[in-house]
């Protein structure tokens, strides 16, 4: 998967960590190949509260380049409680802050809480992985300095006022993700999704924003180089 990412011109990958052995997964991948670094966080959805001093350990890691995936997820059927989710988010984004990374923030009905929250941690830089919001929700993590996370979800027809969005966000803060396995661009619908697809939602991305694609490649890569400081 790796190399036929690499054969359609995705160099850079992130692989995600949900909970600390999976984040020992995603280091693992990240160790066995050159293109790939690795995110370790805990997901909202975990039953088990995050092992912190564990993250912690790993994020010394140089293919460690990210606290994620983090959040809070208010829409998932048993999930943990909203204010246990809170706790745990402040006590990753302190952890992010010491270790000087940034953080991928997964967000399903909870905006308003992750912005209180992110405003609460003065230093924390980041990306809201799989932005899926109105611009009214954008200008406002981009006012607190995040990314915006964009995945296939900007191609299928129903999303115009996300397709608004790529369109008005600053080109520095445009970030390319596929979520994948999930998030699948539209015409490619009912198969799991792979890191190469990602150049599905970058040539509509390019088109939406009036420019060629090896310019938006560039600039995903300066963007990328920029936000996860560790990755060369
Ligand atoms: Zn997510």
């Amino acid at each position: 998967m790796v190399s036929a990412a690499v054969d359609a011109g995705v160099t850079r990958m992130v692989t995600m960590g949900v909970d600390a052995a999976r984040s020992r997964t995603a280091m693992a991948l990240a160790r066995g190949h050159t293109e790939v670094w690795a995110g370790v966080g805990h997901h909202p959805t975990e039953a088990s509260p995050p092992e912190i001093d564990v993250l912690n350990d790993l994020a010394r890691d140089p293919r460690v380049v990210v606290i994620g995936e983090i959040g809070l997820d208010f829409e998932e059927a048993g999930a943990p409680p909203r204010h246990v989710q809170v706790s745990r988010l402040h006590a990753l984004c302190e952890l992010a802050v010491a270790r000087d990374l940034p953080v991928s923030i997964h967000n399903r009905g909870a905006a308003t809480e992750i912005l209180e929250v992110i405003d609460a941690h003065p230093g924390l830089r980041g990306v809201m992985h799989y932005f899926a919001l109105e611009w009214e929700w954008a200008e406002r993590f981009l006012d607190l300095g995040f990314s915006l996370g964009f995945a296939g979800l900007v191609t299928r027809p129903s999303r115009q006022s996300l397709r608004d969005v790529v369109k008005q966000c600053p080109g520095d803060r445009l970030l390319l993700e596929t979520d994948s396995p999930y998030g699948n661009a539209h015409k490619r619908m009912g198969v799991p999704n792979r890191p190469a697809y990602l150049i599905d939602t970058a040539e509509l991305v390019a088109d939406l924003r009036g420019t060629g694609l090896s310019e938006l490649a560039k600039l995903e890569c300066d963007n990328a180089l920029r936000l996860f400081t560790k990755m060369t």
